[in-house]
């Protein structure tokens, strides 16, 4: 085991700590609701605020399986972006017509979501540090240097960094150049972040019940009827917002797929480790292989370190039984050195990870059924902070239905290419990630197997 690890706890940080909300009574007995929403993650919890904004008086229900933040959105990285189409790079390959637009609304969605949690005081350290990629290969910095001339081109905030700058920057021995948006991201704790939106929808008005798993939904006259093991809700309209577990609509694993995604933190490092890093403007660090890591600051002076391996298991399993994979976190554990290797000899103390859905294009994608009484919202990929927002609009646009400028864009109208049934489906997941392994290994060059998914827009991702 690497020496970092030896202290290791399997443990979330940013539920680790004290502030979690209440959890709400389970539901029991069978009640009626406006609009009843399925999970309490980001998208649940943007859905029940914005539908109750917009709509004073709608009576919410929110029915949770666990309790707020048990799922991605408590363990993620915290990097809350504007981008919608999970960076600039597959905005572009997907969408590129349709692009102003879409980091328009992007824009829109970082500043609207910045500007909730300062009406309801949410206190999660939210910083708009922006977000910088970093090229450790020569090829990468080619992608960077590519990447700023679209970034001119498209009027978005980005400053190209030669080698010197970026290591002033951050002080890592291994940078060779990097691009940094500097307005379109912000670091948040996610888990404070989640609990605030929970307080912020109660204030509202909107009901919770936690430890109420949702076992399924079906039309009824005049609704649909949610039903938990000891109760149910009979509401004029449903949201599903379960991401990457599997019920209360299988069908949408045709879509979206859960992929584990790894994560460390560090001891909070002394002053003298700090010089030793710079980092002074506490952005949001990704490195820009195919495989890449995550990496931040947090408030209490630790770095989040996440990312590189993403690992699906047979049948889309999720759950604690397949929540360690020990290989990738020593692989983690010794890629923390080899970009900052002056801090050697610093630990970890915590190591998680979390289902992140992943679509083949990889962000979200909607739909709707039982009659149009029902709309989902699932598939952000590594990317869900700040898209989820987003996603819960359309999503109660879709179920209101209603016609706006997001449900009339192409992203939202077309869904991904479906993944294939198992056991092609594991299959296909793990020679793709065989063959991403290998273009990081020849200089980003992609084989005949992803240039042939490339050709069909299919992508796989963290
Ligand atoms: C390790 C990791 C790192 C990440 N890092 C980043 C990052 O830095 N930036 C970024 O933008 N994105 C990141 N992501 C992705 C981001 O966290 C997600 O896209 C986002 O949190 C999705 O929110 P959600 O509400 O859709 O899903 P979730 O947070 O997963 O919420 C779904 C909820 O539904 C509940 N549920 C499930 N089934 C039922 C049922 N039958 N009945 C009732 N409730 C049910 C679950 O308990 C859960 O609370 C990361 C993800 C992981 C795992």
């Amino acid at each position: 085991m690497h020496p970092s690890l030896a202290d290791t706890r399997p443990s979330i940080f940013w539920l680790d700590q004290p502030g979690a909300s209440e959890p709400a009574e389970p539901l029991t007995g069978s009640h009626t609701a406006d609009l009843v929403i399925v999970g309490s993650g980001f998208t649940g919890l943007w859905a029940a605020i914005q539908a109750s904004e917009a709509e004073p008086g709608r009576h919410i229900v929110v029915l949770e399986a666990e309790t707020a933040a048990f799922g991605a959105s408590g363990r993620n990285g915290g990097f809350c972006e504007a981008s919608l189409t999970h960076g600039l790079g597959n905005g572009l390959a997907h969408w590129p017509d349709e692009l102003p637009t879409l980091l328009r609304m992007g824009d829109e969605n970082l500043d609207g979501l910045l500007d909730t949690i300062d009406r309801h005081a949410i206190d999660c350290d939210a910083e708009r540090t922006g977000a910088m990629d970093v090229a450790v290969e020569p090829w990468q910095a080619d992608e960077l240097r590519q990447g700023a001339g679209e970034c001119d081109r498209l009027g978005i905030d980005a400053d190209l960094l030669d080698t010197d700058e970026v290591r002033s920057e951050v002080h890592s021995p291994i940078y060779l150049a990097g691009l940094w948006m500097r307005s379109g991201a912000a670091m948040v704790d996610p888990a404070r972040l989640a609990w605030g939106l929970r307080d912020a929808a109660t204030s509202l008005g909107v009901v919770f019940h936690d430890h109420s798993p949702v076992r399924s939904i079906r039309r009824t006259d005049n609704g649909v009827e949610a039903r938990t093991t000891r109760g149910s809700i009979t509401a004029d309209r449903a949201i599903v917002a379960t991401n990457a577990y599997r019920k209360p609509l299988p069908r949408i694993r045709r879509h979206v797929i859960p992929v584990y995604d790894h994560a460390l933190m560090t001891e909070p490092l002394s002053d003298g480790q700090w010089s030793q890093v710079g980092w002074g403007n506490r952005q949001g660090l990704s490195d820009s292989a195919n495989q890449f890591h995550y990496y931040r600051r947090t408030a209490d002076g630790r770095i989040l370190w996440g990312g590189y391996n993403v690992i699906y298991h047979f049948g889309g399993r999720v759950g604690p039984d397949v929540e360690h994979h020990e290989p990738t976190t020593e692989t983690l554990a010794r890629n923390f050195f080899t970009t900052f290797p002056q801090l050697e000899g610093l630990r970890f103390t915590h190591r998680w990870s979390g289902p992140i859905a992943a679509t083949t294009r990889l962000n979200c994608a909607w739909g709707t059924t039982h009659g149009g009484r029902v709309a989902w919202a699932a598939g952000y990929t590594g990317l869900g902070v700040g898209a989820s927002r987003f996603g819960a609009k359309v999503a109660l646009d879709l179920v209101d239905g209603g016609t706006t400028e997001r449900t009339e864009l192409e992203m939202v109208r077309r869904r991904p290419f479906p993944f294939p049934p198992e056991p092609a489906r594991w299959a296909a997941v793990q020679v793709t990630r065989s063959a991403i392994k290998r273009s990081d290994r020849r200089e980003g060059r992609p084989g005949i197997w992803l240039r042939t998914l490339d050709r069909f827009g299919i992508g796989l991702d963290s």
